[in-house]
């Protein structure tokens, strides 16, 4: 079977949760890619210590 490509649109827990998953239920030729709109990942429950 050819290579696939699956995107992943939003890097937040869910994506990111989504992404590791996808990963392991494909196959190995596969990818699973994970695009957001900002460059650095933020954790949001961790900003609860910011205020
Ligand atoms: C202060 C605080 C404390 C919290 N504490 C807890 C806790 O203790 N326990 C708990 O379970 N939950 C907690 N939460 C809630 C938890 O953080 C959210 O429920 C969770 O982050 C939601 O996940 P999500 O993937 O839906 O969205 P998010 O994690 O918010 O991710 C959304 C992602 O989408 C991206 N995005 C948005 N628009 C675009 C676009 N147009 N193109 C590309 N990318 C885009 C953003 O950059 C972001 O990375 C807390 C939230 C806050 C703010």
């Amino acid at each position: 079977m050819a290579a696939r490509t699956v995107a992943v649109l939003a890097g937040g827990i869910g994506g990111m949760v989504a992404a590791r998953v996808l990963k392991r239920e494909l196959e190995p030729q596969d990818r699973a890619v994970l695009v957001d709109r900002d460059a650095q990942y933020t954790f949001a429950p961790s900003l609860l210590w910011v205020l």
